[in-house]
């Protein structure tokens, strides 16, 4: 039977750290401060950015929340954007995802100042992260990692199979596993991938991102490999309050069986995603003084 990863409590760690690093710079007279920008009402974003909130707060930070109707222009973002740059109060800005459809989302993230990309999306922190020069790591691809280092799971000369390549996760993921320091040896697998239990089962480290409940089952995994689960999906669940509950992308009971680790979900990466914000926030404003 595997361990269950405690993505809470390393969290707490984390946030604890962001919490420190937050009071030492106001004995200096800044307060780290994220700009959260929402455009429009969509529920599973309202419910995010209320948690990344009220985290900032409670590690000491100021959060300015800034909240527009769906119906907001790109030029009217782009705007505030700019706005959001020169302002140097503000040391990080996060413009929720994904924005309406009317609206280009590459276009608004190029337009975020790199020095407060601190979600990581910007293509200069993506290039930097590839080149492995310092820069902001998104953070949920930062969490796994500092997952896998909390548990003492080696990586150096692991194979590393990363179900998933999208910009926020998979493919940051698989850049940052193949560093020097990390050193596994990384497979990326996607929708062309065919027959993806060919590359799970030779995992050591199975990081599943693939948005898909249950994709994983036992037989996909090998014995002992160690299954980090990103992801967070919402399955119908008729005798929850809300008529749903969260599941990942493994099968969490059977995997569980066969693997060394595995994390929960929720309560495993969740929580990781917004404590390595916090400590990209507090970079950035460390990065200013
Ligand atoms: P995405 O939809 O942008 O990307 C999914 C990727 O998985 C794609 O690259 C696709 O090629 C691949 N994929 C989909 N089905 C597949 C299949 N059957 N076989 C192989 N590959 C397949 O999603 P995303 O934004 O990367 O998010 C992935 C999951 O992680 C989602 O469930 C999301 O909710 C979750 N997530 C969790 C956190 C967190 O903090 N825990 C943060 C971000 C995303």
């Amino acid at each position: 039977m595997a361990i269950i990863i405690d993505g809470k409590t390393i969290a707490g760690k984390k946030r604890e750290e962001a919490a420190s690093r937050t009071a030492a710079l106001k004995k200096k007279g800044v307060t780290p401060c994220l700009a959260v920008v929402l455009a429009g009402e969509d529920p599973a974003s309202v419910s995010y950015v209320t948690a990344k909130e009220k985290a900032l707060l409670e590690a000491g930070m100021e959060s300015r929340d800034i909240r527009l109707p769906a119906a907001v222009s790109e030029e009217e973002l782009l705007a505030l954007v700019n706005s959001l740059n020169r302002d140097v109060s503000v040391h990080g800005i996060l413009v929720q995802l994904p924005l309406p459809a009317h609206i280009r989302e590459d276009r608004v993230i190029t337009a975020i100042d790199p020095a407060k990309d601190v979600d990581g999306f910007h293509p200069v922190s993506v290039g930097n992260l590839i080149l492995g020069r310092p820069g902001f790591i998104p953070c949920t691809p930062n969490g796994v990692l500092a997952l896998l280092e909390e548990m003492r799971i080696p990586t150096a000369g692991a194979h590393a199979v990363v179900v998933g390549r999208s910009n926020i996760v998979g493919r940051p993921l698989a850049n940052l596993l193949v560093r020097k320091e990390i050193n596994a040896t990384v497979t990326v697998c996607h929708t062309g991938s065919g027959d993806l239990g060919l590359y799970t089962r030779q995992a050591d480290i199975l990081i599943a991102a693939a948005g898909k409940p249950g994709l994983i089952t036992a037989d996909m995994v090998k014995e002992g490999a160690a299954v980090i689960d990103v992801g967070v999906n919402r399955v119908p669940d008729t005798s929850a309050k809300k008529g749903f509950r969260l599941k990942g992308d493994a099968d969490f009971d059977t995997v569980a069986e066969k693997a060394s680790y595995i994390t929960p979900v929720p309560g495993g990466v969740g929580p990781m995603t917004i404590a390595m914000l916090l400590l990209n926030v507090v970079s950035a404003a460390e990065n200013s003084v």
